[in-house]
């Protein structure tokens, strides 16, 4: 088998291993690391269709994880694709109205994240242990209000690990915020910022690329990692579930081999959709990606006239998972669009950090085809929302509702009837007052929990378990920090 190594997209780190890339995170120059080329897949689309959730994500994952043994690799997926999940084939594809919805909500804190991050520790201490990592690694995570939770549930508790979370104080739902406050485990701190997702994120970039942090860490036996989409344990795991997508297509009649199908995601930090994308260059029969943002439509307005400006008002809104500026993970579609070219890429990031904007040229946006940007307001998600509940009784969360106005636009805009698979990103319950609010338009309950119960009813949907988890859990992290004094926050909970 071919081995494949990591690069970062800014040129200052080549020939990393996929265990060494894992560990890192983020390269050292701030880049993001990538496989020196995207592999085909090795069977066809009728074989993979016939195989587990777990048989797919080892086909997958094998191929971009060259340095991982069959059986590590194995291990790995059999310890994270298990009972965690409320069902058997992991992520379900449901059809409702003109769209399939690929579910991604069924892992153990009812959103996307647990795809990638239910399986992260485990490549992440397999790795640590193949590079005889001795420290203990410490997780900094910057969170919109899922990923949190997510690595948390994933890194609780686990040993030679600890985790760090950052999330915005106002920008998360009160069922995401409680998931969190209420997290167990010895390992495991939060902390509420007093700003924005993308201040939590810059501040946690910059305790990364501070070396002398860094060297001070070390001196007290810590190495710090990343769980965030930036890390390539994120995005190849959840490639698998585009391939599983097209396998269920096939299996349930919906298509034939070879017919090519269209991608809606909801879109943050462009993580989920690049997935997309290198599953359609691994040879799934994809067609168009389709970019769904909400209100912060900086992605919309980048592939409608490739500028990326950052420079505009942070607006907080009903999808909060989506409430981001500077989406991480397109500096990966940037770099593949300048065919690699780490120096140009690094440019156009020095351009974004200095002046919060760059400009793509032609011949990249040409590369860039393949994706269309689209965005829904408020009101056409809750008018979504609403429709696809009246319509078909299947109930949305306010994320997959943002795709699915979109996704609408598209089809009536370009009279395109191609099949699409719409990511769906978050169990409704996680949003449960949106998603009331949307269907039934009247006065809801003060009390989070009776909003919960009135979803319960008109929906029919069981309550997760994660949901009922936190009506009586204790609150066990009360931290608040100001954005400036993230990483004195992380010296005092390491104890340093
Ligand atoms: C994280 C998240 C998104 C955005 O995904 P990206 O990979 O960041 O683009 C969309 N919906 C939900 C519910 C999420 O948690």
């Amino acid at each position: 088998m071919m081995n494949i190594l990591y690069q970062s997209t800014r040129g200052g780190e080549q020939d990393v291993t996929a265990s060494q890339a894992i560990l890192k995170g983020l390269a050292c120059d701030g880049g993001l690391f990538m496989p020196t080329e995207i592999p085909k897949l090795e069977r066809s689309m009728r074989e993979l269709a016939g195989k587990s959730y777990q048989d797919t994500a080892y086909e997958v994952m094998k191929l971009f994880l060259t340095d991982f043994t069959e059986e590590e690799l194995k291990r790995c997926i059999n310890c994270a694709y298990d009972d965690k999940f409320d069902t058997e084939v992991i992520a379900p594809l449901v059809k409702a109205g003109n769209a399939y919805y690929l579910e991604l909500f069924h892992g153990s804190t009812i959103a996307f994240k647990d795809m990638a991050l239910s399986i992260l520790p485990h490549l992440m201490t397999t790795a640590a242990k193949k590079n005889h990592v001795e420290q203990e690694i410490v997780i900094l995570t910057a969170t919109s209000g899922d990923t949190g939770k997510a690595a948390m549930a994933g890194f609780a508790d686990v040993p030679g690990t600890r985790i760090i979370v950052f999330y915005p104080k106002d920008g998360v739902s009160r069922v995401q915020e409680l998931q969190m406050v209420t997290q167990k485990g010895d390992n495991t701190a939060v902390v509420a910022i007093h700003g924005n997702f993308d201040d939590a994120q810059t501040g946690v970039k910059h305790i990364f690329s501070d070396k002398e942090f860094g060297r001070e860490l070390a001196d007290k036996g810590f190495v710090l990692s990343s769980a965030n989409s930036i890390n390539i344990g994120r995005l190849i795991p959840q490639i698998v579930y585009y391939v599983y997508a097209y396998g269920q297509l096939l299996n349930h009649g919906e298509i034939d081999e070879g017919e090519k199908i269209h991608v809606t995601v909801p879109t943050g930090n462009f993580g989920n959709i690049l997935a997309a994308y290198f599953a359609k260059q691994m040879g799934v029969p994809i067609d168009k990606l389709i970019c769904a943002s909400n209100d912060n439509k900086v992605l919309y307005d980048f592939f409608q006239t490739g500028i990326y400006d950052k420079n505009r008002e942070f607006l907080l809104t009903i999808s909060p998972s989506m409430d981001i500026l500077i989406s991480s993970n397109l500096e990966r579609l940037v770099y593949l669009s300048t065919g690699c070219n780490a120096s140009q890429t690094a440019d156009l990031m020095a351009s974004l950090a200095e002046n919060g904007s760059y400009t793509v040229n032609e011949t990249m946006r040409q590369r860039m085809a393949d994706f269309i940007g689209g965005f829904a307001t408020r009101q056409e998600d809750e008018d979504a929302i609403r429709k696809v509940y009246k319509d078909t009784g299947y109930v949305l969360d306010t994320h997959t509702g943002v795709a699915c106005a979109v996704y609408g636009k598209y089809r009536a805009d370009a009279s395109d009837a191609t099949k699409t698979v719409i990511a769906s990103t978050a169990s409704p319950y996680k949003f449960s007052r949106s998603v009331m609010e949307a269907i039934a338009g009247e006065e809801l309950p003060e009390d989070e929990f009776s909003v919960i119960d009135c979803l319960h009813k008109v929906s029919g949907l069981e309550i997760p378990q994660a949901v009922e988890e936190i009506r009586s859990a204790q609150i066990r992290h009360t931290r608040e920090c100001e954005t400036e004094e993230m990483k004195k926050t992380v010296a005092e909970i390491l104890g340093i």
